[in-house]
């Protein structure tokens, strides 16, 4: 597999410091912006933008976590399905900013469904996306509000996320398969 280094440890904290500036920014403050991260890695990624914005606002904002899976029909490879596991939403999002952080942004399909299931909860006045990587390929009219690293990609390649608290490894990598 040949592979090469997109960002580092401090490419990752760049950007998620970035990521950070430019909610408190697009929102003018912290007011009503509540985080939901995306299991897995969408989590550790989100607490960090979360400890972020409390070093710089002063306000450390409400996190919840979504797990959602995609069941990709190899057979197929158009059947994929995202499945919602748990919500740990424990506070109301009824009229808040809500901003969802997921680690890669392909086709589309789990956002969408996170999208999904933050609407189930209540009537949020705004839903945003942040993500550490767009990869590009989109299969739904699905973009993001805040990313990282816009990574143009061949359907061949794949996108390596490694973080410290799950990977015990800081950085993302091109993989060519
Ligand atoms: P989508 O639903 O947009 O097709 O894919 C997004 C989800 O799948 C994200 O939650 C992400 O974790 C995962 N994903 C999709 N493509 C990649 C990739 O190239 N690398 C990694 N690490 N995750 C991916
Ligand atoms: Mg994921």
């Amino acid at each position: 597999i040949a592979k090469s280094k997109i960002l580092d440890a401090d490419g990752i904290r760049r950007a998620i410091t970035r990521i950070a500036h430019e909610i408190v920014e697009k929102n003018k403050g912290t007011d009503g912006v509540v985080l939901i991260g995306i299991r897995r890695r969408g989590v550790p990624l989100a607490e960090r933008i979360r400890q972020r914005i409390e070093e710089f606002e002063g306000v450390k904002l409400p996190l919840g976590i979504l797990d959602i899976t995609l069941y990709r029909d190899d057979l197929s490879r158009i059947d994929v399905q995202p499945v919602v596991h748990q919500t740990e939403v424990p506070f109301p999002i009824e009229g808040k900013t809500v901003v969802l952080v997921d680690d890669v942004l392909f086709t589309g399909r789990t956002a969408r469904a996170a999208l999904d299931a933050t609407m189930d909860l209540g009537r949020a006045e705004k839903i945003q996306l942040a993500v550490l990587v767009d990869r590009g390929h989109r299969e739904l009219p699905i973009r993001a509000d805040y990313v990282g690293k816009n990574l143009p990609t061949s359907s061949r390649e794949i996108v390596s996320v490694c973080i410290q608290e799950i990977d015990e490894a800081e950085e993302v990598l091109l993989l060519e398969r």
